[in-house]
């Protein structure tokens, strides 16, 4: 079989193992990030950049150079307008991708964005989709994620053997956007499920019931979820590395907002409260378990 190119945009918490399971599936890899130095400095993940070069992705300094002789262009950065400056920014991907080439983004963005983003590169001769994912950072590592994708059918089985080398649950969610829609759902529920978290471990700590002893029983039952497993035994132990980022997470709630129409979802609304407090407590950059931090202010 002919080993295909990809050039991977973003190699950040989730960019970089994504990047690397695909060079475990026998793709040639080329992976830019935007900085491009490791830097010692706390918080700082770019030592994910060096993560990602160690395990096969070669690392290029100009989007040129990833996505030149790509055959698809997978871009995992954060927000909107990132998306957009990778894209159609002065050295962005618009200007060097061959024609016909499938550009997939897993970035969680909205369906607005994605819409537009989508016009204009099929003007260019450019196919794109839609793919936000769902897993965190344990799914990318795994290569366990599920991924949302909106697009055309024939580029989602085009590239469905890239999708199932990141991820096991794959849904192709409808046309250009859906993904993004579902993700948007998922992002709802996962708010919603934190605060759950926070208020349960706190009910344990009045009492007087270890923490672990709650997660380990409830996690069995009709509570049980991926966060109350994966996410609860980092809040008893205020381990609040990312993860998910609460600027993440605020950026989704953001987009959630803007989707709506004439319409509130009270918990919602005030699971954004709880994570912009922690926000507002320097911890933006923690992961969402963090919220736990606006119960025991
Ligand atoms: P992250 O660790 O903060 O990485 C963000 C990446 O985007 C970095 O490589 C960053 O480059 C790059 N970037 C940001 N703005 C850019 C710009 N204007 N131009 C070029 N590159 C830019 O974030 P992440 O956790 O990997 O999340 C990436 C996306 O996946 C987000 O949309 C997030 O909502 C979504 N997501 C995350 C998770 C999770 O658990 N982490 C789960 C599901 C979905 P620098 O290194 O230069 O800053």
């Amino acid at each position: 079989m002919d080993k295909k190119n990809i050039g991977f945009i973003g190699l950040g918490v989730m960019g970089s193992p994504m990047a690397q399971n695909l060079v475990k599936h026998q793709y040639n890899v080329k992976g830019w990030n935007r900085t491009q130095i490791d830097r010692a400095a706390p918080l700082c993940d770019r030592t994910l950049v060096t993560q990602a070069l160690e395990n096969g992705v070669k690392i290029v300094s100009t989007i040129e150079d990833a996505v030149k002789d790509a055959d698809f262009v997978c871009i995992c950065v954060s927000d909107v307008p990132d998306v957009n400056e990778v894209i159609f920014g002065e050295d962005g991907i618009v200007h060097f991708a061959k024609p016909e080439t499938i550009i997939i983004d897993f970035s969680t963005i909205g369906t607005q964005a994605v819409k537009e983003i989508n016009d204009k590169l099929r003007s260019n001769g450019l196919h794109f989709m839609d793919a936000p994912v769902s897993g965190g950072d344990i799914g990318a590592q795994n290569g366990t994620l599920t991924i949302m994708v909106g697009g055309d059918d024939r580029d989602f089985q085009t590239s469905l053997p890239i999708f199932q080398a990141m991820g096991k649950n794959i849904v192709h969610c409808g046309s250009i956007g859906n993904g993004q829609a579902v993700k948007l759902c998922n992002q709802v529920l996962a708010s919603i499920h934190m605060m759950a978290i926070c208020e349960a471990m706190e009910l344990a700590k009045t009492l007087n019931i270890d923490p672990d002893l709650m997660i380990k029983v409830c996690s069995t039952g009709a509570a049980g979820s991926w966060a109350l497993t994966n996410l609860a035994p980092k809040v008893a132990s205020s381990d609040f590395a990312p993860g998910f980022m609460i600027k993440h997470i605020l950026k989704d709630l953001r987009l959630v907002t803007e989707s709506l129409e004439n319409q509130t979802l009270p918990a919602t609304d005030l699971a954004t409260q709880m994570f912009q407090s922690v926000a507002e407590l320097g911890g933006a950059t923690q992961g969402t378990q963090a919220m736990i931090r606006a119960y025991q202010k």
